[in-house]
């Protein structure tokens, strides 16, 4: 079996370590078993309580046992458990940085992981809700969306009020929730159209100086820009891009859903396809930070022995951490035309919880006369959370404290490395600004 995952050790004295999902044991799915774990967790969380301001799940708890009659959590009804489920979006914060008590503490508590085993119990018993399966079914989604007459019609009945309305009492998805439009013009068209650029690529230590990037279904149906910036920056830099051709979601919408058939469907179409590509010598990486910690992190934790995905794992880099691995040995260029002045960055948990430190923020700050304010807070988005009906407003307060800090910074340009964050935290700003990924912004300053 492969070693387990190591975390930051901010929290606790020891660096956490990650155990491998025993998702194939039938105890896993074990109600009664389930619940024994959940009320051991849920006690020390309540002695402990310092995740109490990361997100919408540790508050429900604490206040159910404050007002229960004996203010323990034998007084919690066992449904506000499931509530807690439901407020938890595997961002993996509170594991990665804040838990004192995560492996190899004796008390091996992984919360997220408990999470995801409840959520996984959840839709086993075919408990989840059909605007749940809609909206995780992302490829699905992008496919039929995408078509040219019916992105047009979806994109013009998303800004009217009376279809928002009716998709609320229907399928509840706030009226209020941004949705991301789709685009007939996807980054697998745009990639296709691209010059062709003959470049030799060289190697450093850890980069093998040529990438296939793996467009996301967030990247090629709703915003293919960035992925076209990314293309040009690497080229920019010596690196030959290509685009990945047959692979799907990466599985992380579903993961958050509990459906784990689906993420061996996943592993199964998108792995012999990354693994053949690392074979000829690419280098992988993604745009969202969600979909290069499922390749790094969350697939090696469900499928400990399984050399593809380890190879894969190994050969997948955030594009600002590539950038950064380039720059280390003299190969990123600095010919930058154009200052960025003030940056407000948000920094995505799912990029934060990888541990490679701060490159998209080292990066930016490389650019002449640039100023990089960053920002580490959850934006509450995580792709479905912010558009649900019931969630829509413990999002809107969990991104206040980071639009509040953009407001205050009073940059030029604001964004984050989730591109759906980046869009919840203008929402949160709501002055009809926009926030711009950092590809993008480093595409501006090179002027290319
Ligand atoms: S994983 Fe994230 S959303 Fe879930 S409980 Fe921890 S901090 Fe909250
Ligand atoms: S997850 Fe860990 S740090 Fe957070 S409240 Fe529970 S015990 Fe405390
Ligand atoms: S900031 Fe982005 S990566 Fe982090 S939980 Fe929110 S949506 Fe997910």
């Amino acid at each position: 079996m492969s070693a387990p995952i190591k975390g930051s050790g901010e929290g606790g004295l020891k660096t956490p370590q990650r155990h491998p999902l025993d998702w194939k044991n039938p105890d896993f799915y074990n109600e009664k078993s389930l619940f024994k774990e959940l009320e051991r967790v849920f006690d020390i969380c309540h002695g402990c309580r310092r995740c109490f301001n990361l997100c919408n799940a540790f508050p429900t708890l604490f206040d159910a046992v404050d007002e229960s009659e004996t203010m323990e959590l034998d007084g919690v009804p066992k449904k506000v458990f499931w509530d807690v489920v439901d407020h938890c979006y595997l961002c993996d914060i509170c594991f990665m940085t804040k838990c004192p008590y995560v492996p190899p503490h004796e008390w091996n508590l992984d919360f997220p992981h408990l999470m995801l085993r409840a959520k996984a119990v959840n839709f086993k018993k075919g408990e989840t809700k059909f605007r749940d399966k809609f909206l995780t079914s992302t490829d699905r989604n992008g496919k039929l969306f995408s078509i040219p007459l019916v992105a047009q019609l979806v994109n013009t009945a998303n800004k009217i009020g009376f279809a928002r309305k009716m998709l609320q009492s229907v399928l509840g998805i706030h009226a209020e929730a941004d949705l991301p439009a789709y685009q007939s013009d996807t980054l697998k068209k745009r990639a296709a159209r691209r010059p062709k650029v003959d470049l030799t690529p060289e190697p450093t230590d850890m980069t093998t100086g040529k990438v296939a990037l793996f467009g996301t279904c967030y990247g090629n149906y709703n915003e293919p820009g960035p992925g076209e910036d990314l293309m040009t920056v690497f080229e920019h830099n010596g690196i030959p891009v290509i685009l990945a051709q047959d692979v799907q979601c990466c599985g992380m919408p579903k993961l958050e859903l509990g459906d784990l058939a689906a993420i061996q469907s996943a592993r199964d179409a998108n792995i012999p396809v990354l693994a053949g590509l690392v074979d000829e010598g690419w280098d992988l990486t993604a745009l969202v930070p969600s979909c290069v910690l499922m390749f790094k992190q969350e697939l090696p934790l469900f499928f400990p022995d399984d050399l593809q995905v380890l190879k894969v794992r190994d050969a997948f880099f955030d594009p600002f951490e590539y950038l950064a691995l380039r720059h280390k040995e003299d190969k990123l260029k600095s010919d930058f035309k154009t200052s960025l002045g003030k940056v407000a960055y948000h920094a995505a948990c799912h990029q934060r919880v990888q541990n490679f430190g701060m490159k998209t923020r080292d990066i930016l700050q490389l650019v002449t006369d640039t100023q990089v304010e960053t920002i580490e807070r959850c934006s509450g988005h995580d792709g479905t959370y912010a558009v649900k009906k019931e969630f829509f407003d413990a999002s809107m307060k969990i991104v206040r404290p980071v639009a509040g800090r953009v407001k205050k910074a009073e940059p030029d340009h604001y964004g984050s490395d989730c591109p759906m964050a980046g869009h919840h935290v203008a929402q949160g700003i709501g002055d009809g600004s926009d926030a711009e990924h950092p590809i993008t912004l480093l595409r501006k300053a090179y002027g290319i």
